[in-house]
């Protein structure tokens, strides 16, 4: 009997502690850069995800373009004039000048005068009249964005404008996470929308990250890795329809129309957020050929990216950590490299 009682009570142990690390994982929803954020924090504490959550405020209030107050506001109503920022706001604009550089410009950040007419900021969608669209377009130019390291300066040309939606979530999320293993945090995965930043490893073992068919919403792929920024940009996270034409948010900024060459998704995997973020909407504009060119002459990202007729390219670096998935197995896959 007691023999009975003492097997009984090491089964509930064991099912207790089974329970209590179920328990350890602390998770946050939130609404925060005009999308939903969650963090899962693996052995964390509520402490810990109220510490992200703060943090992501105070981020989002130096960076956001529709907040009047922010630090890109302020240069954005300064233009001609140069204005002093944080090591934030700087650190961002220099990895994006960096990926510009990189692309021929298909990343821009001073795009913002276009993206306003299509209405992507403001939620007031429609086709800009073309006359529109040319004279804000001769404000794009993202080499006429002067920086200055020294008195951590930038100064813009009048008539410019910046928006720094296509860089800044990768860097926050980036930050956010050495805010968390600067506090204890050893095993976390942070995900802004599109944006998805790791924190060590789950379990021991590589996080499994499902990439996204666009449109149709299920995976089509599942990448595994250990602590990185997994940053995807698509047609599908903000469009709107206009005479049954489909109009997204990526803009190629020699056109200032929505890219249309062809590609449905691409995934950055990098280290650093704020040049994963910037590489993956500067790949999209560059499309396919021109993404596998820049990967062979770069050593810092890989990619997977999905094209509208259903083809996938990954890279090679991670082309062992990627599988499709048993629904969409039919894809061609190419490595790249
Ligand atoms: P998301 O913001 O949905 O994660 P991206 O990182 O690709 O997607 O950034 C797209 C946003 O960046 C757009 O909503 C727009 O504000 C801005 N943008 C669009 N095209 C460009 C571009 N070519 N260069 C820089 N910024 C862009
Ligand atoms: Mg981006």
């Amino acid at each position: 009997m007691k023999k009975l009682f003492l097997i009984s009570a090491a089964i509930l142990i064991i099912l207790l502690c089974g329970c209590s690390s179920q328990q350890e994982i602390v998770e946050r929803d939130i609404f925060a850069l005009d999308t939903f954020i969650n963090i899962k924090l693996y052995g964390g504490s509520e402490e810990q995800a109220n510490l992200a959550q703060e943090s992501i405020s105070e981020l989002e209030a130096l960076f956001s373009v529709t907040d009047e107050k922010s630090e890109i506001s302020r240069i954005n109503s300064h233009a001609g004039e140069s204005v002093a920022v944080s090591d934030d706001v700087y650190n961002v604009i220099e990895k994006a000048q960096a990926v510009s550089n990189r692309t021929d410009g298909s990343l821009d950040i001073s795009v913002y005068p276009v993206v306003k007419l299509w209405g992507f900021t403001t939620d007031e969608r429609h086709v800009p009249i073309e006359s529109d669209l040319q004279s804000a377009l001769k404000n794009v130019a993202y080499s006429r964005i002067s920086l200055d390291e020294t008195s951590k300066t930038v100064t813009l040309e009048s008539d410019m404008q910046l928006d720094l939606g296509a860089a800044a979530k990768g860097y926050i999320a980036e930050k956010v996470a050495e805010k968390l293993k600067s506090n204890g945090v050893e095993s976390a995965v942070l995900s802004f929308g599109g944006n998805i930043q790791t924190i060590g490893l789950k379990g021991g073992q590589e996080w499994k990250i499902g990439i996204k068919y666009p449109n149709i919403g299920d995976n089509f792929g599942v990448l595994s890795t250990g602590e990185a920024s997994v940053v995807t940009s698509a047609t599908d996270q903000r469009f709107f329809e206009e005479n049954g034409i489909k109009y997204h948010h990526i803009i190629d900024p020699k056109t200032g129309y929505p890219t249309d060459n062809g590609t449905s998704s691409v995934t950055v995997v990098c280290k650093d957020g704020a040049t994963a973020d910037s590489l993956s909407t500067a790949l999209f504009v560059m499309g396919v050929d021109r993404a596998k060119e820049l990967y062979l002459n770069s050593s810092d990202f890989d990619f997977i990216i999905l094209t509208e007729d259903g083809r996938v390219f990954v890279t090679e670096g991670i082309s062992d950590n990627f599988t499709l998935t048993d629904e969409h197995s039919d894809l061609s896959v190419e490595v790249v490299g």
